[in-house]
């Protein structure tokens, strides 16, 4: 038996210190994960439980790739975000054994087309299209957990070009990563290679064609992302 069509190389992320790669299985988002960001959206952090929404795997970008303009869309935002990468799965995970499934950290950009997002919201749509498109997935390189330990405080700022945008704390999240990892595993079976994407500190907006946008967190690689023509 064989495939019909060309299989492709599993999506992946670097793994710092070297040419280690971390294959990417599924990519986990949690919405609203910072008070401060759920106000600005017009919501009220306090009484809504996380929420979740997923992006394709090969939606992966890396550290310095640039990503064409997206299409369909006038109002591209950037996100910055921790990323948690699991290393092992499971179901129904305890949050006190959470941080044992993860295997590593790493900056991320949740790019997300917000006016298709706006509208989806308005009209009880979906938000695949808003959050889930080619080239939506800006990872940075991966540090192990044996390397920087577990990550529950520390800045997570975005600049654009050089210019602060987006300031936090990873101490200031609603859901705490163990939390996540145990709420989300009640919904899927998740399995090595998953990410998740934690949600993103105030002062989300927009970022042009020829601007780059640059996400530091305390302890891990910065990433950068120019923006660049349509494509
Ligand atoms: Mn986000």
């Amino acid at each position: 038996m064989a495939y019909v069509l060309p299989v492709k190389e599993t999506p992946w992320v670097p793994v710092a210190g070297g040419d280690d790669r971390f294959p990417v299985r599924r990519i986990f988002c949690v919405g609203r994960n910072y008070a401060a960001h759920a106000r600005e959206m017009g919501n009220d952090p306090d009484r809504e439980p996380p929420f979740f929404f997923t992006k394709p795997a090969d939606a992966v970008v890396h550290d310095g790739q640039v990503v064409p303009y997206p299409p369909e869309t006038h109002h591209l935002h950037f996100e910055a975000e921790l990323v948690v990468a699991l290393g092992k799965g499971g179901r129904d995970i305890a949050a006190a054994q959470a941080l044992d499934h993860v295997w590593g950290y790493a900056t991320g950009n949740d790019l997300t087309r917000r006016d298709l997002q706006s509208t989806a919201k308005a009209l009880g749509r979906p938000w695949d299209l808003a959050k889930g498109f080619d080239r939506s997935a800006v990872i940075g390189t991966l540090h192990p957990v044996a390397q920087v330990g577990h990550l529950d405080r520390g800045r997570i700022a975005l600049c654009v070009e050089g210019a602060l945008r987006q300031e936090g704390d990873l101490a200031d999240m609603i859901w705490s990563v163990p939390e996540i990892i145990a709420i989300l595993s009640r919904y899927v079976a998740l399995a090595p290679g998953d990410l998740i994407m934690t949600g993103t500190p105030a002062g989300v907006g927009a970022i042009d064609t020829g601007q780059t946008c640059k996400v530091t967190i305390d302890g891990l690689s910065p990433l950068t992302t120019p923006i660049g023509a349509p494509g």
